[in-house]
């Protein structure tokens, strides 16, 4: 090894320090070579050269060769990790490791799978007796004598030991320096020291270096300057093994437990409550809501106008404008209705079947989905669905089937269709839990409906949406036919003013007038026949009994017939007329108790959310939260941004403090020739390790034990919990937050690993 005008010069704030100057120096192969000088002189600065560890400001050190400060870092590591051997005056032990584990390391790093060397070198340096010591917990003279035993046990071609025994008595001085000098018989060992006494009783040679220079170099025994034959050199790079790793990992988890207990409880505490300000601070109703039927099962949003005691309905034009509005195929018209499926003979038991039907829902546009059948395309035929089957099953013992007849208000329907719905799902579901009681409640909606093309079955029939808008049963009563007539009952229709039905006409014109009393209406052909040819009466007016929607009042009207069309034969209605609407457009509102149910799969959802009025059992607990939540937003804000920061200086604090007391590790395992990500590894690793029991530990308590905190002793009455429970909802998530933490800890780690890894490792390890 040879120096070429080797300079090192430290900047301070007042001054250059030339801490090496120019020094020229050939070392041999072998021998004992001492470096002196008094303190300061530089002579730890011309070790640090010769060791890789410092970087010189000018110069060069020669090996074989290859100069060593040539800007090849992965030969620097090399040189590091294979050729030299370091002994530092304070050891320089991984407190992590125990005695064998850290002569061992070194092999490792030069991935050698034979250890046994290791027990040769620990008998060499005759610590057999605290091999597996902690490091810590043995004496100065053993520690250094480690820290020898794991210099030596890589072989390498040179020992490098600054002040080896500056922190020894006379005993273990002498100990070490016989050991030294048994080792420099086939190898070079530079030693640096201040005990002169020692330097020329075991020196070959000496060398004396004073204020960065050379003062004095003195042989001893010129044999040291014989050539040895020594294979050709080559520096292998460290490798550290993933099981290596691990062990770092779990040392360093072991050595820093408060830090680890300190990061469980930032783990626990920030998802609560950054989870709690996101759900006040982000609340949207919309999104809660779709969360709560998401996770519950609730399928539908039910919409009414008005609300009137139980009744909530739509007027049936509103109804109409809504299907335009968001979209016909996701929205149900639905009316009230019992019907029930058993006589009340029967043993009712089981609550989860109904013995009711409760709904009639329109379905004009195959909007359902059936399993079985079809959609009804008479108005004498109506589809179920599978659970009004099944509950008829639960209390009959067979199900209703396509083919079996119903009985609504008193007239007979024939089963067509078997609407596939997803009740199943709650038959495993607990309905002791409040919110699926209610999410189930808001399925019945459709579950236990009939579906059918007319509206309301005390209004009688009613057709396509588009031609006519409420179909009323009336008595037509022809004038002049006596108290028996032929047709007693006929189907009125009452037309939209904007459109004309698209009947064709046989005979006569549309619809003429729309006012006053001798409006004009049309009749079908079936009507006209047999009122009126039948009887060869040939008048063209006659008059119209009315009920009301609950059969309560007859009204008369005198009707002037404009003209006669052609029957609607499938609707299978025997006498028809269509007047325009504008004469019994008071009564058609009321008679129309409309609901709608909308899926909840709409894609208006947001607004439909937002902008109607949404009668949901459910969506009363969820507006409470929102309006809550919307008094409360600007602090919560606030809060949250002050969560944040506080996560970010908990992760520097806890980080600095942590890297303060692992940067000698960093150091030394840095001087061994290690790079830098493989540094870094173990607290990526141990970042892993955080993550996973982190994350199951917030888990169970932001999921289980926190809402059982809340729901018993915070929100206890049940208006309160189920507030609460929309609020939960809400909730960003857990992941989300544990994820902040992580990324936020892990990059002020990496961060000041890498900025403690641009400095030497001799700076690391002093902590310059
Ligand atoms: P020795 O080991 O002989 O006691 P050093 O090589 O440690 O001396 O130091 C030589 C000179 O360089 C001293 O004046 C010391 O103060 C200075 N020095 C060493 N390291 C640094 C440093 N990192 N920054 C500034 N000055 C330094
Ligand atoms: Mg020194």
């Amino acid at each position: 090894m040879e120096i070429k005008q080797l300079t090192k010069t430290y900047k301070t704030e007042y001054e250059l320090i030339h801490a090496l100057n120019h020094i020229d120096l050939v070392f041999p192969q072998k021998g004992l070579v001492f470096i002196v000088g008094v303190s300061g002189s530089g002579k730890s600065t011309l070790m640090n050269m010769l060791s890789g560890v410092d970087v010189p400001t000018s110069g060069e050190v020669i090996i074989d060769d290859i100069s060593l400060y040539n800007g090849n870092k992965k030969q620097l590591f090399g040189y590091r990790n294979s050729y030299v051997g370091l002994i530092f005056q304070d050891y320089n032990l991984i407190e992590d490791l125990n005695v064998y584990e850290n002569i061992k390391l070194p092999l490792e790093f030069l991935h050698q799978e034979d250890f046994s060397i290791v027990d040769e070198v620990i008998k060499k340096v005759d610590i057999e007796d605290i091999k597996y010591s902690q490091v810590d917990q043995i004496s100065s003279g053993q520690m250094q004598r480690v820290a020898i035993a794991r210099a030596l046990v890589k072989n390498s071609a040179m020992i490098l030991a600054d002040e080896p025994t500056g922190n020894l008595d006379s005993k273990n001085t002498r100990i070490v320096m016989d050991l030294l000098k048994e080792i420099s018989q086939d190898r070079l060992v530079v030693v640096i020291t201040h005990d002169d006494d020692a330097a020329h009783e075991y020196g070959d040679r000496i060398i004396e270096i004073e204020d960065g220079k050379v003062l004095d170099d003195h042989l001893v025994d010129p044999s040291i300057n014989e050539p040895m034959v020594k294979e050709k050199i080559s520096f292998s790079k460290p490798i550290i093994t993933f099981k290596q790793q691990l062990l770092f990992t779990f040392r360093f988890i072991r050595s820093n437990l408060a830090r680890s207990i300190a990061i469980f409880i930032m783990l626990i505490l920030i998802p609560i409550i950054g989870n709690v300000l996101c759900g006040y601070a982000f609340f949207d109703i919309a999104t809660s809501f779709h969360r709560y039927q998401d996770e519950y099962g609730s399928n539908y949003i039910e919409l009414a106008d008005n609300i009137k005691g139980y009744s909530t309905y739509y007027s049936v034009d509103d109804y109409g404008d809504l299907l335009d509005k968001y979209g016909g195929e996701n929205i149900l018209e639905i009316y009230n209705t019992y019907v029930p499926l058993v006589n009340s003979s029967v043993d009712l038991e089981d609550s989860f079947y109904a013995p009711v039907i409760r709904n009639i829902v329109t379905d004009d546009y195959e909007r359902l989905n059936y399993q079985e059948g079809h959609a009804p395309v008479s108005l004498t035929e109506v589809a179920i669905t599978d659970y009004v089957s099944a509950c008829y099953e639960n209390y009959v013992g067979r199900p209703y089937v396509i083919g079996d007849r119903i009985n609504i208000g008193g007239r007979y329907y024939d089963i067509c269709g078997i609407v596939d719905t997803d009740y199943e799902k709650f038959l495993n579901k607990n309905l002791n839990d409040q919110m699926v009681q209610m999410a189930f409640q808001e399925n019945l909606q459709l579950y236990n409906a009939v579906i059918s093309n007319f509206v309301g079955y005390h209004n009688g029939i009613k057709l396509n949406m588009n031609y006519f808008v409420e179909t009323i049963n009336y008595t037509v009563t022809p004038r002049n036919i006596g108290d028996d007539p032929v047709v007693k009952e006929a189907t009125v229709m009452v037309q939209k003013l904007s459109a004309a039905p698209t009947v064709s006409i046989v005979q006569g014109s549309r619809l003429t007038s729309s006012s006053g009393s001798g409006s004009s209406a049309m009749l079908s052909q079936n009507l006209w026949q047999n009122i009126m040819e039948e009887n060869e009466i040939k008048v063209n007016s006659f008059s119209l009994s009315c009920m009301n929607s609950y059969g309560q009042r007859n009204r008369y009207l005198s009707i002037y017939a404009s003209g006669i069309f052609r029957d609607l034969s499938n609707y299978g209605i025997d006498g028809t007329v269509i007047v325009k609407d504008q004469y019994f457009r008071t009564r058609v509102d009321k008679m129309a108790m409309c609901r709608i149910l909308v899926q909840k799969d709409n894609i208006f959802y947001d607004k439909i959310i937002k902008t109607e009025k949404v009668v949901n059992p459910s969506f009363t607990y969820a507006k409470a939260t929102w309006t809550k939540a919307d008094s409360s937003k600007f602090v919560m804000y606030e809060f949250l941004i002050t969560l944040l920061i506080i996560i970010v200086v908990f992760a520097v604090i806890i980080n600095s403090m942590t890297l303060n007391a692992e940067k000698k590790k960093i150091g030394i395992k840095y001087s061994f020739g290690i790079s830098k990500f493989p540094i870094i590894v173990p607290y990526l690793l141990e970042t892993i390790f955080y993550v996973i029991v982190g994350f199951i530990l917030s888990l169970v308590v932001v999921q289980f034990i926190f809402p059982w905190i809340m729901t018993t002793f915070v929100y206890t009455s049940s208006q309160e919990v189920m507030e609460y429970q929309f609020f939960y909802i809400s909730w960003s998530s857990i992941l989300g937050w544990d994820a902040i933490i992580y990324a936020v800890m892990f990059i002020s780690l990496i961060t000041m690993v890498l900025t403690i890894c641009r400095k030497s490792p001799i700076e690391i390890i002093k902590d310059l």
